[in-house]
């Protein structure tokens, strides 16, 4: 039942009474019959308007319900709009500020009753203003949201960069009659935008000139290997075949070219292997090796080492299987350098080395001495190039602090990793563990 309904049916017992009054007035004899008719139909008729009167009630409630509702839905959206953190503004066709939130009031800092009115073109710094004016002619003949960014002059204070996103507003015939904007401050945005871009350039630059250090390194290290290599040969030689003939001043001479040309060899061979772990350019020769023979024969090797300090060397195994696959001389190459290590850094005591099977195949190869140590501060940057605790220590015993970060790169190359735990005045445990296979 609705409001034409009820009028009809209203029209209808108005009709009727006229009819009934027509015909008492044209035939006065009938008369008791036809006021019985017609009060029986005026009661019908009233019965009818009752329901019709009584659904019109509850429509009434129902319509007061949902007016109700619709308020409280809409002073939620109010509140939403009003205390949404980015700033929301409703303008019209002209671009004057119709409706703003809290939000937008404090990024122009301005009260939001004082916003009302002014165009949103005034926020803009004036060489913006054109450029803006230009994009809202624009905006009628787009659908969707638009976003652009610009920069806002508020009432008071600097300006700051901001993103504007807007949207138009259509009447029943499509006509745009105004725009949402929703205005947000991207300054923090921005400036980290900067700072990654500045990062990123720095980046660019110190890969490229860690490339061209490498390849130059890589370039100088491999013209000095060759001449360095004849150099010693022929000194060898010399003392060799010639031992018992040369003068013992040359002898000693000859000795020294031989000594710190090994040194210089050894420095070259670690700079090429640094270089080649730092480009990707090292390769394993991954091939079946017996672990355990390997550690004995340099644990072997470097006994008179240790002998000449009066430092113990034992080496403790408890491999099951002791083959592994990996790259001999590379595996050779870490393990050494460990152990000189271990003995290069410790006075009194021992070196002690242990090889131990653990879970998911995988082996640990501990090298622990009762050395100097490493102090804590300093143990976060043992694996770095060229780190070196105590720089004296190089002039006295050589080595320039290439060694470590070589192991470290080889251990990772093998699927491996290595740790170090230290006291400082205790001594040294390095931890490699490794995969029994290095394969891929
Ligand atoms: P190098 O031995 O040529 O100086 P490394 O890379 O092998 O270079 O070692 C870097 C530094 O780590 C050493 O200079 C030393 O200070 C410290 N270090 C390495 N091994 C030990 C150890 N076993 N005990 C104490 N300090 C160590």
């Amino acid at each position: 039942m609705n409001l034409e309904n009820f009028g009809r049916q209203v029209h209808e017992v108005r009709r009727n009474t006229q009819l009934l009054h027509h015909r008492v007035s044209e035939s006065p004899e009938g008369q008791q019959d036809l006021l019985a008719e017609a009060f029986e139909e005026l009661r019908t008729a009233l019965e009818e308007l009752h329901v019709a009167e009584e659904e019109l009630r509850q429509q009434n409630e129902q319509l007061a319900i949902a007016f109700h509702q619709t308020a409280t839905e809409r002073k939620r959206y109010q509140e939403l709009f009003d205390f949404a953190p980015d700033g929301y503004l409703v303008t019209d066709a002209q671009g004057k500020i119709l409706e703003a939130n809290y939000a937008a009031a404090h990024l122009l800092k301005i009260s939001k009753n004082f916003l009302i009115g002014k165009p949103l073109v005034s926020f803009f710094p004036s060489e913006e203003r054109r450029a803006f004016r230009y994009q809202l002619q624009r905006l009628f003949d787009m659908e969707g949201m638009q976003e652009w960014e610009i920069s806002i002059q508020p009432r008071q204070g600097d300006i700051f960069d901001a993103s504007l996103t807007v949207k138009t507003i259509r009447d029943n015939e499509g006509k745009p009659i105004g725009w949402r904007w929703l205005l947000r401050d991207i300054t923090s945005r921005k400036q980290a935008e900067e700072k990654l871009n500045k990062i990123q350039i720095q980046n660019l630059k110190l890969q490229e000139v860690s490339l061209f250090k490498s390849q130059m390194l890589a370039v100088i290290s491999h013209e000095l290997r060759t001449p360095m290599n004849i150099i010693l040969g022929f000194s060898q030689l010399l003392l060799r075949r010639y031992y018992h003939l040369l003068p013992p001043e040359l002898r000693e001479m000859v000795e020294k070219i031989v000594q710190s040309g090994k040194h210089l060899l050894k420095l070259i061979e670690d700079i090429l292997d640094f270089c080649k772990l730092e480009t990707s350019k090292l390769e394993l020769n991954l091939q079946e090796v017996n672990f355990v023979e390997l550690v004995t024969r340099i644990v072997e090797e470097l006994k008179p080492l240790a002998e000449r300090k009066n430092l113990t060397l034992i080496l403790h195994s408890e491999l099951k299987n002791p083959n592994i696959i990996n790259d001999r001389d590379r595996l050779q190459q870490a393990v050494t350098n460990l152990i000189t290590n271990a003995i290069k850094f410790t006075e009194t005591g021992g070196v002690f080395v242990e090889i131990q099977q653990v879970k998911g195949d995988r082996l640990v190869l501990m090298v622990k001495d009762t050395g100097i140590g490493i102090p804590e501060s300093e143990v976060a940057h043992i694996f770095t190039e060229f780190w070196q605790v105590d720089k004296s220590t190089t002039r006295k015993q050589g080595g320039v602090g290439l060694g470590l970060a070589i192991v470290d790169k080889l251990v990772r190359l093998m699927k491996g990793t290595i740790t170090v735990e230290s006291k400082l005045g205790e001594g040294s445990t390095f931890r490699v563990e490794l995969p029994m296979s290095s394969e891929q």
